[in-house]
């Protein structure tokens, strides 16, 4: 049987993101791929915004790990030279959500994002002129990157340090036998002191497979799609424009790639919780990524809401993404879920369950988090 210190189930920003961490502090590292390649599941269908940590109550891993993962961020793209731009963010209201802001403003200022300014409409307008709002925040500090290369930089910095990673090698099981895990992959045995499961929408069925885990640690997800529209033609604006949130998710709001072409949203579309064949299956082959066109009109009367020149027939399909939740539709948002042997009580073991946005932002501090824990 193999032996190594650790084994990563996932290979998704996460998931990479830990490796690194623990390869960079000398352990011998095992990042075990059920697709054909690393970054292909939710890392590959976001937003790629660097977030400034504004929304998340303060305190939560959200907030903390949000923040301090930015900063993170932020220093390694500079020093890997990874592509990545400070857009620059107005969160906008008009009318009887403006009060909103305040309470947002507040809690972004108490979360340490200590950069935010609350503008008026007309100077939001004259930033972006084609806005219509009654008041706005101003985040300096919010910004987009290349996801793939930071991905791509991750791994390279993981396999500089030893780290190995097995693609098209789906976890299938573990136990805990002889002071150290024993993980089953395509029929051979991997032994290891750690065994994290960053599998994402995965995580849950994972957790499933390891013989004597307790159940109740075992948490009840939700999925909530989100669906993206392109926006034909350049883009009127240069910084990420944002509504007030809505139920589930940031609301309808503006986003840019690095090579200035704008999409809108996502949007927030539950779906129905899959069932244990589906959840074994794995859950990318079993959620329909398609964006449909009727979904576009809710689309156009969002965003005219802060953007009435919005022209018709201006947006087309884009692409979608699926959110792993720890709280379904009406229920206050969840935390992340990072569970040690503190936790579940098992040794070596770390599972990483609702790890929604942001975080790819807090990827970085989500890796010394994991890393403290064992
Ligand atoms: C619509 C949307 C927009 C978002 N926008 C942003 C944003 O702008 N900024 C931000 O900070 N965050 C954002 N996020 C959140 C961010 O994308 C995620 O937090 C992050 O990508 C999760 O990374 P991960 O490594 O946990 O999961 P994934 O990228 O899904 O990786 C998990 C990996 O595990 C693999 N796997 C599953 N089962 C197994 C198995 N049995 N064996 C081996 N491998 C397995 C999968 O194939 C996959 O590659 C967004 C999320 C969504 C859905």
């Amino acid at each position: 049987m193999d032996r190594v210190d650790v084994l990563v189930v996932g290979a998704g920003v996460i998931g990479l993101a830990i490796a690194r961490e623990f390869a960079m502090a000398g352990k011998e590292v095992v990042i075990l791929e059920a697709q054909s390649s690393h970054g292909t599941g939710t890392s590959a269908r976001n937003s790629g915004v660097i977030h400034a940590g504004i929304y998340y109550p303060t305190g939560s891993l959200k907030a903390q790990w949000c923040v301090r993962g930015r900063h993170l961020l932020y220093e390694y793209l500079v020093s890997h030279h990874i592509s990545h731009r400070r857009t620059e963010k107005l969160i906008v209201a008009g009318g009887a959500e403006s009060s909103r802001l305040e309470q947002i403003y507040a809690t972004g200022h108490a979360n340490g994002v200590t950069d935010l300014r609350m503008i008026s409409g007309q100077e939001a307008r004259g930033l972006e002129p084609g806005l219509v709002c009654d008041i706005a925040i101003h985040s300096p500090s919010t910004g987009i990157v290349d996801v793939h290369e930071l991905m791509n930089a991750l791994l390279g910095d993981a396999e500089s340090h030893g780290a190995m990673l097995a693609v098209d090698s789906g976890f299938e099981a573990a136990m805990y036998a002889n002071g150290r895990w024993e993980s089953q992959i395509l029929g051979q045995r991997v032994a290891s002191d750690v065994l994290v499961n960053a599998a994402g929408l995965d995580a849950a069925a994972v957790a499933k497979r390891i013989s004597g885990f307790p159940s109740e640690h075992i948490p009840r997800m939700f999925f909530a799609k989100g669906n993206y529209a392109r926006l034909n033609g350049r883009s009127p604006f240069s910084r990420l424009i944002y509504p007030v949130p809505v139920p589930g998710g940031l609301g309808t709001h503006l986003t840019l790639d690095l090579g200035g072409q704008a999409q809108f949203g996502p949007d927030v579309e539950w779906l129905p919780t899959p069932d244990s064949e589906q959840s074994n299956r794995g859950l990318h082959r079993v959620f329909d990524y398609a964006v449909t066109e009727s979904r576009l009109k809710h689309f156009e009367s969002d965003v005219r809401t802060w953007w009435p020149g919005l022209p018709d027939g201006a947006l087309s399909p884009g692409y979608a993404g699926i959110r792993p939740k720890l709280a379904g539709p009406g229920e206050p948002a969840a935390d992340f879920l990072l569970q040690g042997p503190q936790e579940h009580g098992l040794p070596g073991l770390v599972n990483l369950f609702g790890f929604e946005s942001p975080g790819l932002t807090s990827c970085l501090a989500i890796a010394q988090a994991v890393r403290a824990t064992v």
